[in-house]
Parts: C-alpha cells; sequence; structure tokens
C-alpha cells in the first residue's frame, strides 16, 4: 500500500512476534509491504510483558485477528542459550541473561536429554538437532505465553477474535513452516 494511504490509518492483517535476527525481517519473508504487518522482534522471539503489551495493542486497535511466533532455524539467541545450559558462566550482562532466561525454560529438558544420550566423554557440544529442536521448542513456548499471559488475549481468543499460532522461517530454503495448532 502507498505510504500517503497509511498516513492516518492502518489495518495490517496479521501481528508477528519475530526474532530480530537480520535474516528475518517478515515483510520481506512473506513479500509484503507497508501497512501489511505489526511486526514486533527481539532477540529469540521471546515473551516479556512489552511484547504481550504491545500484541494487546495491535489486536484492539486494529482489530488484527492472527499472531503468527516466528522463530527461524540456526537462531543465535536459541543457541546461546543451549551453550549458557551446557557451560554456565556468570559474566553475562543482566539484560543479555533477561533473553536467555526467558528461552531456558523451554529447551533445558532437551539439553538433559541431550547429555544423557551423549557417549560420554564431557565436553559439550550443540548438535545440529538439538538446535533444530530447541528452536521448535522456544516457538511453542512463547505461543503457550501469549495464550497464557493476557486476559486482554484470552477473551479475544475465546470470543473467536484472535488466532495465535507458531511458525518456522528456515534460513537454507527461505521457506515458512506453520505449525498445526
Ligand atoms: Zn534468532
Amino acid at each position: 500500500m502507498s505510504r500517503n494511504r497509511l498516513i492516518h490509518a492502518q489495518s495490517p492483517f496479521a501481528i508477528i512476534l519475530g526474532c530480530s535476527d537480520s535474516r528475518v525481517p517478515a515483510e520481506l519473508v512473506f513479500g509484503l509491504g507497508l501497512g501489511d504487518l505489526f511486526v514486533i522482534r527481539v532477540a529469540g522471539n521471546i515473551v516479556a510483558p512489552s511484547q504481550i503489551g504491545s500484541i494487546e495493542f495491535a489486536a484492539e486497535k486494529f482489530s488484527t485477528h492472527l499472531v503468527v511466533v516466528m522463530g527461524h532455524s540456526l537462531c543465535g539467541a536459541v543457541e546461546a542459550t543451549l551453550e549458557q545450559l551446557q557451560q554456565p558462566t556468570d559474566n553475562r550482562s543482566p539484560n543479555l541473561r533477561a533473553i536467555v532466561d526467558r528461552i531456558s525454560p523451554a529447551v533445558e529438558s532437551l539439553v538433559k536429554f541431550d547429555a544423557k544420550s551423549s557417549s560420554g566423554d564431557n565436553t559439550p557440544m550443540i548438535t545440529p538437532e538439538l538446535l533444530d529442536q530447541a528452536v521448535r521448542s522456544n516457538i511453542k513456548a512463547s505461543v503457550d505465553k501469549l495464550h497464557q499471559g493476557s486476559e486482554i488475549l484470552k477473551a479475544l481468543i475465546k470470543n473467536d477474535k484472535l488466532l495465535i499460532m507458531g511458525a518456522e522461517y528456515f534460513l537454507e530454503t527461505g521457506e515458512v513452516e506453520f505449525f498445526s495448532s
């Protein structure tokens, strides 16, 4: 849509909670333009109060009915969280720690399972399979948090005015896979 037609109004048809990664700008991924998407980007597509508030705002103000949590393959924030779980260090900034701490609950059981199934030498390693599973688990956790974390969103969902779903963008192919809810 042209910029002039959007000066006084907008009606984005979807709200995207995506990762800040430079390779996954939502509008470019979906081939869309100005006014199409209400996008919230944060490393690891985590859900904190400001993300929930942004979604509440857009869902109410613009009557946007669809929220997509879009994570992506090879996510650096998820990988950093796996590293932190395998080899905890204290020398992170509290701000970065706030992101890792929000991803950790979704992926720590995978790290424990992976440690049990590995061959016994104590070198931690993030396999591609572990990172894949962790990315998906983190997306699903964010979807769950949006379902649980807001009375406003709960009411919209109950009245069939909002659908929240997960999706993964694959850097390798440029494709987006939507998760069935
Ligand atoms: Zn990422």
